[in-house]
């Protein structure tokens, strides 16, 4: 039975009562990733009669495989955190020498066992997705989903069959795919889908890119072994994270054994007897078992009708939405990459609960971008929230005031490793409001979460300082450092130590 929803109140609203009462859906998501799944789960937990489509499940995606669960779940966060967990353990074993362990004979590492267990508890959770859209009495088809008119959609099974299902709001939420350098040989480069599922581990790996991608991957096969050497175009990784930290990064990855080789592209990839060679712009040849691209993603807005009713996309190709999530067309909707805000897991989850609300719960309710914790899990992990020191000076009315603190984790004092922890919390000097904190060191995404909630909620310096720290953490250090490093006035330069 067609229903009503409760009307939001904001203005300008999208197509909520208009066209006839019975369509076979209230609402269509096209991609059951993250947003996807959430946005429908959250709509029907307020009744709305919600279809969903995804094409069949693989872990390496393509135009016609995909899966429940989406990047996250199977070709992203979760696949590459196992790995980094994997990984993580020849550190492990290294720093535990000088803690007493006689670690004597072979350490050996079986990269199919953990891959197999990888792509098990991944299909596990694609299963956990499916229970979740199902148990929440949404309609799930599996095949490629096509707009054919603002109110219709298309599904083309697997098996060469299609529907078609007519409804009153349809939601994008397809995502992103990587993008391949257009350079000779790139056939012969993997993406970060493959990376996660290489039958053979590669002793010897490229990776252009200087992203969170290439430097997650670069620690991961460097920790398991491998010799990796790692190309990005500029002097530091990381582009867009706090410069000191960038810097922090460039020298933990080659602490940890990567050849990192700024400003320096690809150029050429050739198939050879022993694997591929590979030729930079500096013309220096190397030689390699995998060459990964992880040069960034775009958004898939391909094969899936939008230009036949003309939903409008930016310059890079993701759909243009406006702080409800809304396109051009009143009837269509869209979240997650494919809309390039800001393309984390967590974000979609945002927009997919904003725009349920909204529309099925008369609770108007935009996304808020604002203070937007994230973590790189390169070796040891950098997490950051709020605005980067270049920010701050940027934003903040008058001067800054920049806290940063270098220490010797107290583990590495016995286990002898050289890497040191960095944190930094940057200050308007006016308001004493934390704008930004940022570390880099074992932990940090755990306890940059908690920071996280602090700059939420508008915390000054003065509270961070009458917080009692917790003896003995490195996370304390961000409630006693009590003397700035410098203060930097708007036009960026330093003012006072
Ligand atoms: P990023 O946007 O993080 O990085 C892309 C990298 O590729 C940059 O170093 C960029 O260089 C480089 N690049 C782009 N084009 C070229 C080119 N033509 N030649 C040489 N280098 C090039 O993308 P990723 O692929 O690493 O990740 C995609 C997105 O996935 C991220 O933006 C992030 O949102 C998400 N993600 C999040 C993770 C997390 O939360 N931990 C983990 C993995 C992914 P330059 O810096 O010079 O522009």
């Amino acid at each position: 039975m067609p229903r009503t929803f409760p009307q939001p109140q904001q203005e300008d609203l999208h197509d909520n009562g208009e066209g006839p009462a019975d369509y076979d859906y209230d609402l269509f998501v096209i991609g059951a990733g993250s947003g996807g799944v959430r946005a429908s789960r959250t709509a029907a937990g307020f009744g709305a009669r919600v279809g969903i489509c995804e094409l069949p499940y693989s872990p390496i995606s393509s135009e016609s495989t995909g899966g429940i669960g989406g990047t996250c779940v199977l070709r992203g966060c979760v696949p590459k955190k196992i790995l980094v967990y994997g990984s993580a353990f020849s550190g492990e074993f290294q720093d535990a020498r000088e803690f007493g362990w006689n670690i004597n004979g072979d350490i050996t590492f079986d990269w199919k066992r953990l891959i197999a267990n990888k792509t098990n508890e991944i299909t596990r959770l694609n299963g956990v997705y499916r229970k979740l859209l199902t148990g929440s009495k949404v309609d799930m088809y599996e095949g490629g989903g096509k707009i054919v008119d603002p109110h219709t959609v298309e599904v083309q099974e697997t098996d060469g069959k299609s529907k078609r299902f007519t409804t009153k709001r349809i939601l994008v939420a397809t995502g992103g795919r990587a993008v391949l350098l257009n350079i000779p040989g790139k056939e012969l480069a993997i993406t970060s889908d493959e990376g996660l599922s290489l039958e053979e581990f590669p002793k010897r790996v490229v990776i252009a890119g200087g992203g969170y991608i290439a430097v997650e991957f670069a620690g991961i096969y460097s920790g398991m072994g491998a010799k990796v050497d790692l190309f990005y175009r500029k002097p530091y990784p990381l582009t867009g994270f706090d410069e000191e930290m960038r810097a922090v990064v460039a020298s933990n990855l080659e602490g940890r054994g990567i050849h990192c080789h700024p400003e320096t592209n690809l150029k050429k990839l050739e198939k050879v007897a022993g694997g591929i060679k590979v030729t930079t712009d500096k013309d220096e040849v190397f030689e390699a078992d995998a060459v990964m691209f992880a040069t960034g993603r775009k958004p898939s807005t391909k094969n899936i009708g939008l230009e036949s009713v003309g939903v409008e996309l930016d310059q890079v190709g993701a759909i243009k939405v406006d702080e409800y999530s809304r396109t051009n067309v009143p009837s269509i909707w869209a979240i997650g990459d494919v809309t390039n805000r800001i393309n984390l897991t967590p974000v979609a989850l945002m927009e997919g609960t904003c725009f349920a609300k909204t529309e099925f719960a008369g609770t108007p309710m935009k996304p808020n971008y604002e203070n937007v914790a994230s973590a790189v899990f390169c070796q040891p992990p950098l997490s950051v929230v709020g605005l980067t020191e270049d920010q701050a000076v940027k934003e903040a009315k008058g001067d800054i005031l920049v806290f940063s603190s270098s220490f010797n984790p107290m583990k590495n004092t016995i286990s002898g490793r050289k890497e040191k922890t960095v944190m930094k919390l940057i200050v308007d000097a006016d308001t004493d409001k934390v704008l930004g904190a940022a570390m880099v060191g074992p932990d940090a995404a755990e306890i940059i979460q908690g920071v996280a909630i602090a700059l939420k909620c508008g915390a000054t310096k003065a509270q961070f300082d009458a917080t009692v720290g917790i003896h003995p953490t490195a996370a304390e250090e961000l409630v006693t450092m009590r003397t700035p490093t410098r203060r930097v006035n708007p036009k960026g330069e330093v003012v006072k130590a």
